[in-house]
């Protein structure tokens, strides 16, 4: 990583696992952990001690295979380790989802814990040896190693929604991790999620007993409900005595090979856990009075407002199954998140907040779900939905300061030698030495992203200006008037009011923002000037991009396809809510780019006739987070608004926090996070002044 590193080590900071070869009985090298001195998975079959130990005794090929259309499983992990057992439970739902059509429609989510994540580069070493003797993993393997997330504190989020699999990393100290789980719902309607399968997959209790510490077994007790199953290698007292005390029935039963036994558990204790409110359970007869719950009434959502937040929310709901009706006054991206392009650039933090910055965490989704998306845009012969262009910051050496940053991996954001800032960048004249480079920075195209999201096929856009929302017990009906000024209703299990500010206009619970005023300008240089322009994207008090307008930017009607422009952001006017170009805007953004490039100068036309913009409303709340979550007193009205001038990087993971909140699975956000984004926060309950 970048700069001088301080002795003491941040809290939060990631330790990455020093990753030693051991030869095992047959002669194979397997990967043992340096720190604790223990192998990842057993010397003599790994993936099959797995699938007995963990896959077979939580009866996952039979409790899987029962799953209901619209349900989701949720397995929770200790110890991620090589990804192995994430791998091998993949590997049978496939298997599964090819035989069972029901599962067309269910979904598997795998949360996981690490400590000490092992890097990318061993992991590939690692997983190409699996890949050898496992054949039926290569195909797995490639998109893991794909989507493997910088070492960073946090919950990863990595969605691998073709086989209807989500996968969340939490890295850091698994008891820590698991306590910020939400299961707290702010309405009792609001279905409660829960762990359905526990792997106890922690190194051996002589080696570490971290992962066996009572902190660990009562976080499992929140987590569960009855029936909830463990498994778990080991038959140490201290696991048999921690499951015991925290509700757990436990058995031993026949270990693997030549072990002689192993342990495995199920939830008994129903004193603490609340199961009145889910909607519908009945009893699966395959196994143990196992619970099914699905939400027969959710099947189809409505959303209000189709700009970045709308979008992204129906793209997360649709991957779920559910079907939604898109609902926009005028069309979709008309709105503030319909500019040219949006840059997407980490907002960088000191490392020790890492694990709780909304927009770190948002920001390594976004680029992973746009990154995705490419290959989709890629099928369906489209413009990608994000330009991997890199940036330059020139604001954080000024502002909090390059040391404050030396811990983020390379990956992520690194300083660059002069000489090479300079060549990346095209700026000729000044220090660049010390500036921050953010390698997977790029530029968001909304048009390509707007595209791939209407493709989906539970997605159906409407155009309806909405004059009134009222909820019943059974549903929601929504009226309006269409672009005939005829009048329309519309039915819907749920609705969501994606209408930046004037979300608060269709619903008063929904906190009056703040509305700020951003023109963005563009102009076509000539050639000339196009040589001594930026090369890539910069960011300084505003920020400003090159970009080459491609065929979907038609219908923007300002830019020419093929043509090269250089787009300056953005001016910032407060309480001020008119859409219209303003010359003294374009100004404004040419000011910013100089004071922070003099060479710019002489290079950027000052005479801005030509220039062409655009004008949007931003909506901001006292606290600068969104809003996300369902409205007080309400069953079936939720709400996801106030993304600032960050929807690119923050809509997508709130997108995933909000579709978690409505069906009853876990958020990627902490529960601390999801209290800091709800309607009813304490800082929304007095007006703007
Ligand atoms: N399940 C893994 C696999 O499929 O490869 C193997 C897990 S390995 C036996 C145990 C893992 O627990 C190691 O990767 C280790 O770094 C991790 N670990 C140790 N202490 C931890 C803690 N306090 N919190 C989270 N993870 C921890």
């Amino acid at each position: 990583s970048i700069a001088h590193h301080t002795n003491a080590e941040p809290l939060n900071t990631i330790t990455p696992a020093k990753v030693e070869w051991q030869m095992d009985d047959t002669g194979n090298m397997v990967p043992v952990s340096g720190e604790f001195g223990d192998v990842y998975f057993s010397h003599a079959d790994g993936l099959a001690e797995t699938r007995h130990v963990f896959l077979a005794h939580n009866q996952l090929p039979d409790r899987l295979a029962g799953l209901v259309p619209q349900q989701c499983f949720t397995i929770a992990e200790l110890g991620f380790g090589t990804g192995l057992n994430l791998l091998a439970t993949w590997q049978l739902w496939r298997q599964l989802r090819d035989t069972y059509p029901q599962l067309a429609d269910a979904r598997l989510h795998f949360i996981t814990t690490e400590k000490f994540p092992i890097p990318l580069a061993d992991l590939t070493h690692i997983l190409a040896l699996w890949g050898q003797r496992a054949p039926e993993l290569v195909a797995l393997i490639e998109p893991l190693l794909a989507a493997y997330p910088p070492l960073i504190a946090g919950c990863h989020r990595l969605d691998f929604s073709y086989d209807n699999l989500t996968v969340d990393i939490w890295l850091g100290d698994a008891a820590q991790s698991l306590s910020k789980l939400a299961i707290e719902r702010s309405q009792q309607s609001a279905p409660q999620p829960h762990i359905d399968a526990w792997f106890l997959d922690g190194f051996a209790p002589s080696c570490n007993s971290t992962l066996w510490a009572d902190s660990i077994f009562a976080q499992m007790q929140r987590l569960s409900r009855p029936h909830t199953t463990a498994a778990t290698y080991s038959c140490a007292g201290i696991v048999k005595r921690g499951l015991k005390e925290h509700g757990f029935a436990i058995k031993k039963v026949k270990g693997f090979g030549r072990k002689r036994e192993m342990l495995t558990a199920i939830m008994t204790d129903t004193d603490h856990i609340d199961v009145t409110s889910d909607n519908k359970s009945c009893d699966n007869e395959s196994h143990d009075a196992e619970q099914i719950t699905t939400d027969s009434t959710f099947n189809h959502t409505a959303i209000i407002g189709a700009g970045v937040s709308g979008l992204l929310t129906a793209w997360s709901l649709a991957n779920r199954g559910i079907a939604v009706t898109l609902l926009d006054k005028t069309a979709p991206l008309a709105g503030a998140s319909g500019n040219p392009r949006a840059l997407l650039a980490p907002k960088m933090t000191p490392i020790h907040h890492v694990d709780e910055h909304l927009h770190t965490i948002g920001y390594l989704y976004s680029s992973r779900l746009y990154r995705d998306l490419n290959q989709k845009a890629t099928q369906l012969n489209t413009a990608p939905v994000l330009e991997p262009t890199g940036a330059l910051d020139l604001l954080v050496k000024a502002n909090i300061g390059t040391e404050q940053i030396a811990d983020y991996p390379d990956e992520m954001a690194t300083t660059l030698p002069h000489e090479q800032a300079q060549n990346i960048s095209g700026i000729k004249e000044q220090d660049l030495s010390e500036n921050l480079y953010l390698p997977q920075s790029g530029l968001v195209n909304p048009q390509a992203l707007k595209t791939i999201i209407l493709t989906h096929p539970l997605i159906r856009f409407q155009q309806l200006e909405v004059s009134e929302i009222n909820e019943t017990e059974q549903q929601v009906c929504i009226e309006g008037s269409d672009q005939n000024q005829e009048t329309v209703s519309i039915l819907a299990d749920h609705v969501v009011i994606c209408a930046a500010f004037e979300s608060h206009q269709l619903d008063e619970r929904i906190f009056d923002c703040r509305k700020i005023r951003g023109q963005l300008s563009w102009f076509r240089p000539s050639l000339e000037q196009l040589i001594n322009l930026p090369k890539i994207p910069l960011k300084y008090s505003g920020y400003c991009a090159p970009f080459n307008a491609q065929a979907g930017d038609d219908n923007l009607n300002t830019v020419t396809a093929g043509k090269p422009y250089l787009l300056l952001g953005a001016s910032f006017i407060r309480n001020d809510i008119g859409t219209d170009i303003r010359d003294e805007e374009h100004q404004i953004n040419r000011d910013k780019l100089v004071a922070a490039i003099p060479e710019m100068a002489s290079i950027v036309p000052a005479d801005t006739s030509l220039w062409q913009g655009r004008a949007g409303i931003r909506t901001q709340t006292p606290d600068y987070h969104p809003i996300v979550g369902q409205l007080t007193n309400s069953q079936r009205i939720w709400t996801m608004s106030a993304m600032g001038a960050k929807g690119y990087a923050l809509a997508p993971i709130c997108a995933e926090a909000l579709a978690g909140m409505m069906l009853g699975s876990f958020a990627p956000l902490s529960n601390a996070m999801l209290a800091r984004l709800s309607p009813n926060r304490t800082r929304l309950q007095t007006p703007l002044t």
